[in-house]
């Protein structure tokens, strides 16, 4: 125990320096030190991260920026961790949250919506709907921040949010906030620019066409229900864990699909299990670790590629304990090297 009252692990030493330092640039409640990563993601699975802050506002933001710029920590940003694996050694560095408050809505003359990073994506869309425009429904079940699914280009129903965004303004490691407009965004299926660690998205703006809302609530109800059915609800889980691949879809269909035709669907590693109700699924059974949801991505990924000649790549990222932030099944690959097959990484 250190003489200010708290203690930290011997793997925390490294960042001890950002830590004082952030205790004199942030207010108390900003920030969380040897914070469990369960408590911060969907899955609850990880280990403690060595801080987590979570700024009040852009200026606070911008001022751990600084912080982290001067001392070199390494630093990952996150929502929600509604797509994320935490690692069972958790994190030697600095987690930034974007929160609820990084909220806001509103609607200028041209019709642009422009709304703040840490909305609750369903909150964003059912004020979309309020406001008369069509385009946003099908995210209506989507359990993350607006900032996350802007980033991950996140959407179902074959619609990414991409479609919808004229700009995102992002604060640079360095302070300076820009705008990117749509096409520098990079977006394509569940993927976008943003993923590369450029920036944090502080807010975006975003165009629709006219719908009418009587007709979009009963859509988003329906969509709603529709998931309800479909999705394991009981068990911790960070939704689908695999992206739709065109060519395999054409030859068995989505992910599931796949995983469910290899024999996997309810096969258990650990505390980790394919969801008996839906396989692109991996539910938490209780004490789950990172490292059996892994395992499962590479049998996953491996058994449907001997069936189909086809590698599935993971949605959801593995954050390291360096602050590597990759998608699980390349993780997955360097852990459980193939089995004798050539897979691309
Ligand atoms: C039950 C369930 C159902 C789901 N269903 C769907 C679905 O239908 N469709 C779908 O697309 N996804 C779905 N997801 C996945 C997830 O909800 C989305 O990807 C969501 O948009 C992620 O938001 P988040 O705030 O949780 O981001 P996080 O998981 O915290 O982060 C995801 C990535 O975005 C980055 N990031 C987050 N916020 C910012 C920011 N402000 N600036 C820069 N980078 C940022 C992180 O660094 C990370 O790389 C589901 C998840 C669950 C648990």
């Amino acid at each position: 125990m250190a003489a200010d009252g708290f203690s930290l692990s011997d793997g925390a030493a490294s960042t001890r320096p950002a830590i004082d330092a952030l205790r004199d640039a942030l207010p108390a409640e900003a920030l969380a030190l040897d914070l469990p990563l369960a408590t911060l993601g969907r899955w609850r699975i990880g280990g403690p991260a060595d801080a987590v802050v979570t700024p009040r506002d852009v200026d606070a933001l911008r001022a751990a920026l600084m912080v982290i710029a001067r001392t070199g920590v390494p630093h990952v940003i996150v929502g929600d961790g509604s797509n994320l694996l935490y690692d069972d050694a958790g994190f030697r560095g600095v987690v930034v949250r974007i929160g609820r408050a990084f909220g806001g809505f509103s609607i200028d003359a041209d019709g642009v919506v422009e709304a703040g990073a840490g909305l609750w994506v369903p909150s964003f869309v059912r004020q979309v709907i309020e406001a008369g425009m069509a385009g946003a429904t099908h995210a209506i079940g989507i359990p993350g921040t607006l900032g996350g699914l802007v980033t991950m280009n996140g959407g179902s129903q074959r619609h990414g949010i991409g479609e919808n965004v004229v700009s995102a303004d992002v604060l640079a490691r360095d302070g300076t906030l820009s705008r990117i407009e749509h096409a520098d965004l990079g977006y394509g299926y569940r993927r976008s620019a943003l993923q590369s660690g450029g920036g944090i998205v502080v807010s975006a703006r975003f165009r629709f066409k006219a719908g009418d809302r009587h007709a979009l609530r009963r859509e988003a109800i329906a969509i709603l229900a529709a998931r309800r059915a479909k999705f394991p609800r009981v068990r911790a889980n960070c939704g689908s864990v695999f992206v739709s691949d065109p060519a395999l879809y054409s030859l068995i269909g989505p992910p599931g699909m796949a995983i469910e035709k290899a024999g996997l669907k309810g096969t258990s590693i650990g505390g980790a299990q394919f969801s008996p109700d839906h396989a692109n699924f991996i539910v938490n059974n209780g004490d789950a670790r990172s490292r059996d949801v892994l395992e499962l991505i590479h049998l996953a990924r491996s058994s449907v590629h001997n069936l189909t000649g086809i590698a599935m790549d993971a949605e959801v990222r593995h954050l390291a304990p360096n602050g590597t932030m990759r998608p699980a099944h390349e993780v997955a690959a360097t852990l459980f090297p193939d089995s004798g097959q050539e897979m691309p990484r």
